[in-house]
């Protein structure tokens, strides 16, 4: 797989747009490197996600906002809340709610399976989210345990959703394609329904520590 864009690099401390601080890089996933930074104006922490260079693109550019402009209007508790997209020096970034807590992929990672009462837990308030979303027609696309944090009071925050538009054509396959619906792998059009297939995926890894699909290491 190819890198989805040239590494964007800041330093902590850098102030982005004249607005946001950055405090500590977080991680970089499909789309490019996601900030912990302090938002000067309100005085409030966000999470800034940079968008791969791909999203400039005039068609690809209308259609995330287009994508954006719905997504928005979810609202959720176990959603993540979607702000605002800005620019500096040439880099677009989006704005959202910063999360504190795991990526429910490492706490697997950490733990292996979940106790039952937990993964029901977990299971029923993505169930929630992602009945929210669709209930306005925004698809994720993208479900995986990487974009399902638990935050401090052991609940969920489904990030990234209605934002697939943002990859770029490369990353398409970055990471690992262990949650995309077949139609999805075959580059197929992809509904509401690619969302159940992931999370099907999801569910029978917190309930047993395990991938459904058995792969070469290293896929
Ligand atoms: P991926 O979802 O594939 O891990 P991302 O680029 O979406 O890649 O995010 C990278 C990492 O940044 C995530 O694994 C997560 O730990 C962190 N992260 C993303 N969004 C948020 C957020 N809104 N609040 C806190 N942490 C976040
Ligand atoms: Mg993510």
């Amino acid at each position: 797989p190819v890198p989805a864009a040239a590494p964007v690099r800041f330093a902590a401390g850098a102030i982005i747009a004249g607005r946001y601080r950055l405090v500590a890089l977080l991680g970089k996933g499909g789309m490019g490197e996601v900030y912990r930074a302090e938002d000067l104006i309100l005085d409030q922490p966000v999470a800034l996600k940079f968008l791969p260079a791909g999203a400039d693109d005039e068609a690809r550019l209308s259609q995330f906002h287009n994508e954006l402009r719905v997504a928005r209007q979810v609202s959720h508790k176990n959603v993540c809340r979607l702000y605002d997209l800005g620019e500096a020096g040439g880099h677009r970034f989006l704005t959202m709610e910063y999360i504190d807590g795991e990526p429910l992929a490492s706490l697997l990672r950490r733990i292996g399976r979940l106790p039952h009462d937990k993964a029901v837990q977990i299971a029923r308030q993505l169930c929630a989210a992602v009945a929210a979303a669709h209930e306005r027609g925004v698809i994720h696309r993208d479900l995986k345990p990487a974009n399902v944090m638990i935050d401090g009071e052991g609940d969920v925050r489904v990030t990234d959703f209605g934002i697939a538009t943002a990859r770029s054509d490369t990353a398409e396959f970055v990471g690992t394609p262990q949650y995309m619906a077949p139609e999805q792998v075959k580059g197929q059009p992809a509904d509401h329904r690619a969302d159940l297939f992931a999370f099907g995926v999801v569910l029978y890894e917190m309930l047993t520590g395990k991938s459904p699909f058995s792969r070469p290491s290293g896929v």
